[in-house]
């Protein structure tokens, strides 16, 4: 089997393949959606995520589709008519794009690969990408502190590639959405939205009911420990077993955090290899973009390959020039050994 350093889908957790079993035959996975047997998971699954994940108890928890699904509901429910998009990468930009196309006026704010995020104006919905999968950068939260201080409008952040890797002050967040196949290490398929009392009160004055998956509709059903939709049963089930297995987020957060910070020395201190961003403050934790030429890059990818290594391909503008290491919580230490064994050495 590949190791797999790509950013999402990633390395699941080994433990994954006994949890499928374990599902299947503990028949949950025929059960109807609103039978007690599903919400009694569902409920659970939402108290180990506020438990493991450090949520504030005000804070709702929901299960939609996937991030992107998350990008429709703020414009759809919680957008009346304007949301500001700050962006440095091209995860942002395509959020910034889609809400455009569902009739938002949308403010961009573009800002440079090396700077860290500050607003020109507020809004009504403010759009952040926490961390920027497609370049390696995350907006931390010294800088949401005062993003939050500075402006009224409601944040919405896309913390895919962070969530359950990153420790975030939630308060500074209004909806956080994830999906669970990057630091969640699960097969794809399920996001999880995460949403302050006052992104509900927003969605209560605004009253949209028109969609499926209007916030409204979402949360009723989320509030009866139901989903909106005949869910990914599956994956809840593999969410539950996996968090009552992980440690305590502030855990998982400190190692990843020093993780990436010995591999970013080691590149650039025992290889010729550069991180994209070179300012250590904005610098992601589970997501490292390295780059160099065209060349380098194609000839370590496919050396990797024949190792049995799957190097993430760079994204977007940063295609061809950079390539992409996940550091997720289901990858091991000793997997990061091999990968920077097999750099020092090809
Ligand atoms: C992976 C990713 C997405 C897309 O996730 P889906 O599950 O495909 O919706 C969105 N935003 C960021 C920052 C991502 O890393």
């Amino acid at each position: 089997m590949m190791l797999s350093f790509y950013p999402g889908p990633s390395k699941v957790y080994p433990q994954v393949a006994t949890y499928l079993q374990d599902a299947y035959e503990s028949g949950i996975l025929s059960v109807n959606h609103r039978s007690t047997e599903a919400m009694e998971m569902v409920k659970e699954t939402y108290q180990l995520l506020h438990e493991k994940l450090e949520i504030p108890s005000d804070y709702s928890i929901a299960f939609v589709s996937s991030a992107t699904e998350c990008w429709e509901i703020i414009a759809q429910s919680l957008t009346q008519k304007q949301s500001l998009h700050a962006y440095n990468g091209a995860f942002g930009q395509k959020w910034a794009e889609y809400a455009e196309k569902l009739g938002i006026e949308v403010l961009h704010q573009p800002f440079d690969l090396n700077e860290e995020c500050e607003l020109d104006q507020d809004a009504e919905v403010i759009c952040l990408t926490q961390n920027e999968t497609s370049n390696g950068t995350q907006i931390r939260n010294s800088t949401l502190q005062h993003i939050r201080k500075q402006n009224t409008g409601l944040i919405a952040l896309d913390a895919t590639s962070s969530m359950a890797g990153v420790s975030f002050d939630w308060t500074l967040g209004d909806v956080w959405c994830a999906s669970v196949q990057k630091c969640f290490g699960l097969p794809a398929g399920l996001g999880v939205m995460i949403y302050s009392p006052r992104a509900l009160k927003r969605a209560e004055e605004l009253n949209e009911r028109n969609h499926y998956n209007s916030l409204l509709f979402i949360h009723e059903n989320a509030a009866k420990f139901q989903t909106h939709y005949t869910p990914n049963v599956l994956n809840i089930y593999l969410l539950k077993r996996i968090l009552e297995h992980i440690p305590m987020l502030s855990e998982v957060a400190k190692h990843l955090e020093e993780r990436a910070r010995m591999m970013t020395q080691f590149l650039t201190q025992e290889t010729s290899w550069k991180v994209l961003a070179e300012n250590a403050l904005i610098q992601s934790d589970t997501v490292l973009a390295i780059s160099g030429d065209l060349e380098m890059i194609k000839q370590i990818k496919a050396n990797a390959k024949s190792h049995g290594i799957t190097l993430g391909n760079g994204y977007g503008k940063w295609k061809d020039t950079t390539f992409r290491i996940a550091n997720f919580p289901a990858l091991t230490d000793n997997e990061f050994s091999i990968l920077k064994h097999f750099i020092i050495h090809n």
